[in-house]
This record gives structure tokens, sequence and C-alpha cells, in this order.
């Protein structure tokens, strides 16, 4: 008798383990979660996204139904260089048309109603994804650890080229190492999150590369 309910409990256990297990390891393809760094720079001036018309609410972080564009890759904390990536697959488009802007070649249109135009007068526009100059990163999937500058101003691209590293801030390495302290990493697996979180955030960083 005894026998077997230590046989029952320990069937038990080893079901809710595989269960655990499964839950944790399970790939999750839409909800991610790593960060990349961006700057924008109109007239020699870096544009301030720091405000909080910028940012998004943590608790929009990780929801799984009815999400909006904004849920996918947004801003935290006033840190207007910093991008939160929840969803796979988002783009730098995604982003920007989050903050109410749209860029393409040869235009690049704020949120303030203006639309620059490359090549009038001294002013160009100018990408540079991780230091190499881009045509138009819009469609381009924010990647962990990017770094994108925008341009709009005046100098050649080589001399653009070359501060690249002192305009874009390279704080996405630290944050994708830390809990986020806007913790919108520790919702996604409930009462579980202290377990899950860590095992799923080393899976992210260190299995898929
Ligand atoms: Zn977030
Ligand atoms: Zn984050």
């Amino acid at each position: 008798m005894k026998k077997n309910i230590l046989r029952s409990i320990g069937f038990v256990s080893t079901i809710a383990l595989t269960v655990l297990v499964t839950y944790i390891l399970l790939p999750r393809p839409l909800q991610v979660h790593y960060h990349a760094n961006m700057a924008v720079y109109i007239d020699g001036k870096a544009w301030d996204f720091s405000k909080s018309i910028y940012m998004e609410e943590v608790s929009r972080c990780n929801v799984t139904t009815d999400v909006r564009p904004e849920d996918r890759i947004h801003l935290h904390d006033n840190d207007g260089n910093l991008v939160h990536v929840h969803v796979a697959a988002s783009t730098w488009g995604d982003l920007f048309s989050n903050l109410g802007w749209t860029f393409g070649i040869t235009h690049l249109d704020p949120d303030d109603g203006r639309i620059l135009i490359s090549g009038t007068g001294w002013e160009n526009l100018y990408y540079f994804l991780n230091g190499s100059p881009e045509i138009n990163p819009w469609n381009m999937e924010v990647k962990s650890e990017d770094r994108l500058l925008i341009w709009y101003g005046s100098g050649s691209s080589e001399e653009v080229q070359k501060k690249v590293n002192a305009l874009v801030p390279a704080t996405a390495h630290e944050f994708n190492s830390k809990a986020d302290p806007a913790s919108c990493s520790t919702n996604n697996y409930g009462f579980l999150s202290s377990v899950a979180e860590p095992i799923h955030e080393w899976i992210e960083h260190h299995g898929a590369e």
C-alpha cells in the first residue's frame, strides 16, 4: 500500500516536472525581450526621445492578446535611446511609426509635421546601422544590440560615419544582461517568472546565436 502511494507521488511529480520543463523550454516564437540603441540627429542636434509622449507603459510589455503595434517595440523609463523589443521580427519602421515618425530613402518626417528632404541645400539624410551606411532601414528587423543612427544635416557620409560610435549610446548589452528596471521582463510566465525568466533569457541570449 505504502509502495503504491510512493509510486503515485513519483508518477505525479514526474509529470508535473515534465510539464514545467516543457513550459519553460517551449519556443515562444513571437515573444522576445531584448534591446537595441538608436539616436536621431537633425542639424547637429540630438532629438530628445526621452519625453513622456514617446514612452510606453510597462504593463503593455508582454501582452499576448489584443497586441497593438506599440506593444511590439517601444521605449521605457524616459530613456530615449534604448529600444525594448518584445515581439519577434519587429522592424525599425515599427518603432518609428509608434513614435509618430516616418522615414524613407530621401525623407525624414519627425512628429512635428516637418518633411525633411535629403539633398536640399547642404542637408543630407544618412542612416548608419552598426557603423555601416544603409539606404533605408525602415523594413529591417531590429536585432539585439543593434545601433542605428539617423542623421539629417550637413557633412559627408564619411564624416558622419566617423562619429557614429560617439553619437549612438551602447547600453543595450547592459540591459540585455540584467533584469529590466522597468520589470518589463517579469510577467511572461506569471508566478513562475522568477524561475522561468532567467532560464528563458539565457537561452534567448546564448542559445539562439
Ligand atoms: Zn516593454
Ligand atoms: Zn526591456
